[in-house]
């Protein structure tokens, strides 16, 4: 028997959507399994409202088409798709109860009266609003209120959660709070789900798979350890986690010249061929300072331009041999901080993880 979790719930299709001549998505096409939790994440208009908007038909593509659970839904209104949605301004009904506001969806369905009250009372322990069904939202915290409009949103158990930006108007503890929740419930109930985010640390919590988008299109679909470790393009790179960028030049023996540093990329050459411009990329942790008696052939020796505190960790601004200005960051434990001589001006032999180098064309603007 075929598993079930390797049907795609959700196939997109050739999905562009124009506005005016502006095309906000150009050619999207995905799958999203069934119980998967999906982020779509990227800059501002890039298209990830827009794409999340299409998929519950409040703004319909241009063209190409949307499937769920095998039913052609491309042209269907809302009201008769198989999806609940959260938006990031609560939009809860002032002037209802909590109980009501998530009943709201029942209420018009003919359930009987006993059976609605049944489900609300388990939404409302679902998402710890327990004591709170009788309050109305002004009298909820914004974190409370959210949770409240997820209940809402599951009331009718629908096959696809929508989150558009659900924690983005809460503050910074409340968030992290709550995205925790998310993923709990998720664990819970186990619906498909899609949230819009532009939040990497929130995406790489929370997905599954992590959809990100760039002006319009896909430039990547993975899970966060994908794409963080094998960025497909600088354009991810520089987006997801912070990224160290040098410019330099191929040469013939596995290696790439920037200035007269010689930069050890072994195997990351292969795309490449003597003389090419490339681009050289490693992450601030992936980088050592070696301690005065480690011995290492491949070190170059830098002076530290700047170093900042980040609580449990120190980033280091190195200038490269022969420059002036900082080019590199370097992560270190702030214990192994406290440990070592790292004073603004002061010289220490740097190695970089070959291993852990990616080379990109040259073509990406930072
Ligand atoms: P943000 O994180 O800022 O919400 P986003 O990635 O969700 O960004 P969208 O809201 O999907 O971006 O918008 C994508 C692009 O489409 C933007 O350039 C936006 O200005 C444009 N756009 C969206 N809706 C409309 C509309 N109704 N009319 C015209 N242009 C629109």
């Amino acid at each position: 028997m075929a598993d079930r979790n390797l049907r795609p719930f959700l196939k997109i299709r050739n999905l562009t959507k124009i506005f005016g001549s502006f095309a906000a998505l150009n050619n999207i096409s995905l799958d999203v399994l069934e119980g998967q939790f999906i982020c779509f994440l990227g800059p501002s208009g890039c298209g990830k409202t827009t794409l999340l908007r299409a998929i519950a038909g409040l703004d319909i593509q241009t063209s190409g088409t949307i499937e769920q659970a095998g039913r052609d839904i491309s042209s269907l209104p809302p009201t008769e798709r198989d999806f609940g949605i959260v938006f990031q301004s609560y939009a809860l009904f002032p002037n209802l109860s909590v109980k009501r506001n998530i009943a709201y969806g029942l209420e018009n369905k003919r359930i009987a009266k006993s059976t609605i009250k049944k489900h609300v009372n388990e939404l409302l322990q679902l998402v710890g609003l327990s004591e709170h069904g009788e309050k109305y939202p002004s009298q909820l915290s914004g974190g409370q209120q959210q949770r409240v409009a997820v209940a809402r949103a599951l009331a009718t158990s629908p096959g696809l959660l929508l989150l558009d930006e659900p924690l983005s108007a809460l503050d910074a503890k409340v968030r992290a709070h709550l995205r925790h929740e998310i993923k709990t419930l998720h664990q819970k109930i186990g619906v498909t789900t899609i949230m819009v985010t532009h939040d990497q640390e929130e995406a790489l919590t929370l997905a599954d798979q992590i959809v990100i988008m760039n002006e319009g299109v896909i430039d990547q679909i993975g899970t966060p350890l994908e794409i963080y470790d094998h960025p497909a393009s600088p354009f991810v790179a520089d987006f997801i986690g912070t990224m160290n960028f040098i410019d330099g030049t191929v040469l013939s023996n596995g290696k790439v010249i920037h200035g007269n540093v010689e930069i050890d990329v072994a195997e990351g050459t292969r795309d490449f061929t003597t003389g090419d411009k490339v681009r050289v990329c490693f992450r601030p942790e992936d980088v050592s300072i070696l301690n005065d008696n480690d011995k290492h052939e491949g070190a170059n020796t830098m002076t530290i331009a700047e170093t900042e505190f980040l609580g449990s960790f120190h980033r280091i601004h190195f200038i490269l041999p022969g420059e002036t200005e900082p080019a590199l960051r370097a992560d270190i434990s702030a214990n192994r901080a406290r440990k070592m001589n790292i004073k603004v001006g002061s010289k220490q032999r740097v190695v970089l993880d070959k291993s852990l180098i990616r080379l990109y064309p040259n073509t990406y603007e930072i």
